[in-house]
């Protein structure tokens, strides 16, 4: 191992992998420590979607859903084998809360927001072929929307960025966890820990990609740099029996908020909650009250279709700590220890959809830390390899 990076990241996440990805490919030099193995937190318990957020748009998060449908778009071309195209189906029912007219207004207004782009826009489909979507209930169903979205598999597009850093020389070790950092005249002294053994190494900067560990993480750096108030919102998923054929669909609940059901490697997923988790983040998991909201709402549109539970998990966002939860900001914050010349940055919350967006936001605001290096490549327009682990998406 290097003992002197540029570099360090901590956390192997779609965060930390994109910022190893945009470092490395700015030139500098790079190693992440993730402490168990890649995308093995919030970033293989997503929804697996890659998007603007069209609900985004009810709390007048514009810029937001702008910046997110650009990296939609960059991510079709620089990983076809990973993000796909995809038709959404939206039923709208009479006791909806949200009517068609409000939708349609709500998807032009989220097609303009992609540039008005070729295959980007919506339609209706017609009654006459409501009978070949899955079983989907038309009692009480006024209309049928279809607007374009992206879906991922979103543990091997980790693996895939994590792949491309390493092509662009950053090194990456998996089981291996940030015990301790102590800032010096030059950057941080890290020490790191492998099974027992403990080993030491400087960088110039510390990036804390550690996700809903970002403050646990945090509490072990001396002396302890700034944090953002968040709190920790648990989402659930259920996987169950059989595939959709079309789809994903996308339905209100009961209480309104929103609900996916999403093909999924032959399986349905049907998600998800928002619940307020206070306890080790290592401890979230789904609740028996979850599984059967999911299990209820599903089976009130899809009535005939199997609710068996093949399986279950749970994720964490991380939220700015005041709102209501459904309604929170899901921008990325960045809390840097010095505003000119920072040396350490933590990220907090963020989607998996706008990782590279973020990256390279952050290698640029650390630049001013960091030696002047040549540039390898531009993540625009880099094209991302196979995930190591085989997966890729039927387009
Ligand atoms: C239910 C749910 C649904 C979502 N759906 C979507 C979606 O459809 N589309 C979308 O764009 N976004 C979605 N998101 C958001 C997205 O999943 C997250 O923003 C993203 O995965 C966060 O990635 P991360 O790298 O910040 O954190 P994580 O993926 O959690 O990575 C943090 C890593 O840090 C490691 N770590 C912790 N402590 C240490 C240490 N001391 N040393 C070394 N490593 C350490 C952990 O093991 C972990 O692997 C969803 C989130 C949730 C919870």
């Amino acid at each position: 191992m290097m003992d002197n990076v540029d570099v360090l990241v901590v956390g192997g996440g779609i965060h930390g992998v994109g910022v190893a990805q945009a470092a490395a490919a700015a030139g500098y030099t790079v190693l992440l420590v993730e402490e168990r193995h890649l995308a093995a937190g919030t970033s293989s318990r997503s929804s697996k979607l890659i998007h603007g957020g069209l609900r985004y748009l009810e709390s007048g998060q514009y810029s937001l859903v702008h910046e997110s449908l650009r990296e939609r778009a960059i991510l079709l071309r620089v990983a076809p084998h990973l993000v796909v195209r995809r038709d959404f189906l939206l039923p709208l029912y009479h006791d909806s809360r949200r009517g068609p007219w409000t939708m349609r207004a709500g998807l032009t207004l989220y097609w303009l927001l992609a540039g008005l782009r070729p295959h980007t826009g919506w339609g209706s489909i017609a009654k006459s072929r409501w009978a070949e979507l899955d079983g989907l209930s038309t009692h009480e169903l006024q209309a049928v929307l279809r607007y374009s979205d992206a879906c991922t598999d979103d543990a091997a597009l980790t693996r895939a960025v994590a792949a491309s850093a390493r092509e662009l020389g950053a090194m990456i070790f998996e089981g291996t966890r940030l015990h301790a950092a102590t800032k010096t005249a030059r950057g941080w002294q890290v020490q790191l820990q492998r099974d027992n053994t403990l080993s030491t190494v400087t960088c110039a900067v510390l990036v804390n990609a550690a996700g809903p560990w970002v403050e646990q993480v945090r509490t072990r750096v001396q002396p302890p740099p700034p944090s953002s108030p968040v709190s920790l919102v648990a989402g659930t998923h259920i996987e169950l029996r059989g595939a959709l054929q079309h789809g994903p669909y996308y339905f209100e609940a009961r209480d309104g908020r929103g609900i996916f059901a999403i093909p999924w490697h032959g399986r349905t997923l049907v998600g998800t909650t928002e619940r307020v988790h206070v306890e080790d983040p290592a401890l979230v998991a789904p609740t028996t009250a979850e599984i059967e909201y999911l299990q209820s709402e599903y089976a009130r549109r899809f009535p005939t279709r199997s609710t068996q539970v093949e399986s279950a998990w749970a994720g964490l966002r991380v939220l700015p700590a005041d709102g209501a939860v459904f309604h929170r900001a899901r921008e990325t914050v960045l809390v840097v220890d010095e505003e000119a010349h920072p040396r350490w940055l933590a990220i907090y919350g963020g989607k998996l959809t706008g990782y590279r967006a973020a990256a390279e936001r952050i290698v640029r605001r650390l630049a001013p830390s960091l030696p002047a290096r040549a540039r390898r490549a531009d993540t625009r327009t880099l094209r991302l390899p196979l995930d190591p682990s085989g997966v890729r998406l039927d387009r």
